[in-house]
């Protein structure tokens, strides 16, 4: 686990600035989502987190390491996106296991981490089947397995949910909660439902245009909007 520590980072793709400047802290353990219509920057701040697209600006911190130009690989981090492929070929077993294979983990070892992650998720059962001999809930949770047996320092998640129907979708925020309070690795979530937001965050980052309009738990969001597009976002009475 650690804390995530953003400073004054921005982000310009040619003229076009889709982040504008913005510092933000995660704190240890923290389950955070970032939410905001289509288009506002979501994906582009968890981009820069991950270290998939450089800052145009700014640092950024994980744990007391600073990670602002280190490669995604070194940054202890793990990434859940919407398009979650699982390799068809590859039995569940193997597929959560890829990650450390590729790191060079033993054999045993990677069994061992498997079977803790697999039982975790519940997908234990399942670890000779082929991603497509799997519902669409359990492939998600095979994603989440590749991700927590890494044992990284935190996780990054882009819309996880959106490719399930929509009562997946809901059994899933639970399940996704659950997993948090389980493991309690510190979580930065992006979704443009608000719903999902306000039913799973710590706290709630809500965004406009490649700004933060504001950063609070749910139930400040609600009582105490700082304006109107945060009050109408989240269908506050005012
Ligand atoms: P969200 O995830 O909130 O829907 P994004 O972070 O994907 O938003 O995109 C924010 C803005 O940045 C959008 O206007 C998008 O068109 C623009 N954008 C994203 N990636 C690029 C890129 N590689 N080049 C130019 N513009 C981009
Ligand atoms: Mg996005």
């Amino acid at each position: 686990m650690a804390h995530i520590s953003i400073k004054d980072v921005s982000k310009s793709y040619g003229a076009l600035q889709v982040l504008k400047p913005f510092s933000l802290e995660v704190e240890d353990g923290e389950f955070l989502v970032l939410v905001g219509p289509s288009g506002c920057g979501k994906s582009t701040m968890l981009k820069i987190l991950a270290g998939l697209e450089p800052a145009s600006d700014g640092q950024i911190f994980i744990g007391d390491r600073e990670v602002t130009d280190l490669a995604p690989g070194d940054r202890d981090i793990a990434m859940v996106f919407q398009n979650y492929a699982l390799y068809p070929h590859l039995t569940v077993r193997q597929n959560i296991g890829f990650g450390l294979k590729m790191r060079g983990m033993s054999a045993t070892d990677i069994e061992a981490r498997v079977q803790t992650a697999a039982k975790t998720l519940a997908v234990d059962a399942y670890l000779d089947r082929k991603p497509k001999d799997l519902s669409g809930g359990q492939r998600q949770r095979v994603a989440l397995g590749r991700a927590i047996v890494r044992e990284p320092r935190a996780f990054l998640m882009d819309e996880p949910l959106s490719n399930l129907d929509a009562k997946l979708r809901v059994h899933m925020r639970a399940e996704i909660s659950a997993l948090h309070k389980r493991v309690g690795v510190t979580t930065v979530y992006v979704t443009h439902d608000q719903v999902e937001a306000m039913t799973m965050a710590d706290r709630v980052v809500i965004m406009r245009n490649g700004e933060i309009q504001q950063i609070a738990a749910p139930d400040v969001l609600f009582q105490r909007p700082d304006n109107l597009f945060v009050a109408s976002f989240i269908g506050s009475p005012g």
